[in-house]
């Protein structure tokens, strides 16, 4: 169709049949549309993965960003390096040491969130009709870059320990035998987005050998991995194994999104197309964000802020548990040692999704467990996420939940 004077000025869409054929499995994510209402004062959302930045000390990050105009000025304002500035990658080397990791700086390549990060690795592997497997359920953000490939996303299932080996090996199989090109594996093993789990010390050698045995290759998006409420930080997968895992990291939960400064670590050859793809993205990640990064590494103790983000959401997650075990006995859900999010299962022959608008009427949010799968399944799951509200809120968000599971309940 092209653009018609009939067309022009109603609400049709003129440019209808122009849209390239990767646009069509686009769509709003449950979350997007979730927004408008979930941020409104009067409900509790539990639905974001908003970090709770109100404890950042603001003055001195105003004086730390005029010092980097005084000092960097021009820097800061100028287009910079398609890999991303030097002496950040050195210092995200010390941040991802504290997981392992043993990297050069050559190796890292600074995008804009790993947002970004996601997109250029899907967009430098995967062909239209290619397979990329993810754990079920997955983060929301990495189903829309596969859909806007136009992957096939084939889940393997996860427990209380994370990916499951002998489900992985068993789908890989499968999937060779069928003939398909199987490209990544998509994991997020701390702290998982949605499911709240880790993959244990014992099955990551495995998860990798699997992986390497089926050629595929591991992508491990690792965004709250130093957001561990109890124990130190475990080893990486790209701390165990390099040719074959590109990893994802991010500041957006450690420090600020709004920066939004990532970065991927990836083999050598790898990482040469990832610059080349961000280039024609981006040309070149905002230098200004990244002076500030590092200016705030070099001078804050973004240790010392690390832990008290992992103190600040370990009391949310204890609010949000002690209020599930008083207030929704029928449900259950695991208990996330880090990150942001727990992962409830309704009682039998309810519906997270059809739940969803009489919740919000009784003003509270969640992520329906649909929205975190490829193929519809998961409604019998929901998102909660502890890390915005205060204490204080959760516990009243999980009341008005558990009012309208009852409620469901009577329907
Ligand atoms: N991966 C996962 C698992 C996430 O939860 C998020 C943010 N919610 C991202 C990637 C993207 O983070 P950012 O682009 O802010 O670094």
């Amino acid at each position: 169709m092209t653009p018609s004077a009939a067309a022009a000025g109603t609400r049709l869409d003129p440019w209808l049949g122009s849209y390239a054929d990767r646009t069509h499995g686009m769509r709003a994510s449950e979350i997007r549309a979730l927004f408008a209402v979930a941020n409104r004062p009067e409900v509790v959302s539990l639905a974001g993965g908003m970090p709770f930045l109100e404890g950042l000390p603001l003055e001195e990050l105003a004086a730390l960003a005029s010092h980097v105009v005084a000092t960097r000025g021009l820097t800061s304002l100028q287009y910079g390096s398609g890999q991303g500035d030097e002496t950040l990658r050195e210092q995200i080397l010390d941040v991802m040491a504290l997981e392992g990791i043993r990297a050069h700086a050559d190796d890292v390549v600074v995008t804009t969130g790993s947002q970004q990060g996601l997109d250029l690795v899907t967009r430098i592997f995967v062909n239209p009709g290619d397979v990329v497997v993810a754990e079920a359920p997955s983060y929301v953000g990495a189903l829309g870059v596969f859909r806007a490939y136009q992957a096939d996303v084939v889940h393997v299932p996860i427990d209380a320990d994370g990916l499951v080996p002998e489900a992985l090996d068993e789908t890989l199989t499968q999937l060779a035998a069928a003939g398909r090109t199987v490209k990544l594996l998509y994991t997020v093993p701390n702290f998982h987005n949605p499911a709240g789990v880790s993959l244990s010390a014992a099955r990551r050698p495995r998860v990798l050998e699997i992986a390497r045995r089926h050629g595929v290759l591991v992508v491990e998006d690792n965004p709250y991995g130093l957001l561990g409420f109890d124990a130190p930080p475990r080893d990486a997968l790209r701390a165990l194994e390099e040719d074959g895992v590109v990893y994802l990291g991010s500041f957006s939960k450690t420090f600020a999104p709004g920066y939004r400064v990532g970065w991927v670590v990836a083999p050598h050859a790898v990482r040469e197309k990832l610059v080349l793809a961000s280039e024609s993205a981006i040309l070149c990640p905002s230098n200004a964000s990244q002076l500030a990064i590092s200016a705030y590494l070099q001078t804050f103790d973004w240790r010392g802020q690390v832990k008290s983000y992992g103190e600040q959401y370990r009391e949310r997650r204890d609010a949000m548990i002690s209020a599930l075990s008083e207030y929704l006995p029928s449900a259950s859900w695991n208990v996330p040692e880090g990150g942001f999010y727990t992962w409830v299962r309704l009682p039998d022959g309810l519906d997270s999704r059809d739940m969803l608008p009489r919740a919000v009427t009784a003003r509270v949010a969640y992520v329906p467990g649909t929205a975190f799968y490829y193929d519809g399944a998961g409604s019998d799951h929901l998102r909660l996420s502890f890390c915005y509200p205060t204490p204080e809120r959760i516990r009243e968000g999980v009341r008005r939940l558990a009012g309208v599971v009852s409620g469901e309940r009577e329907l």
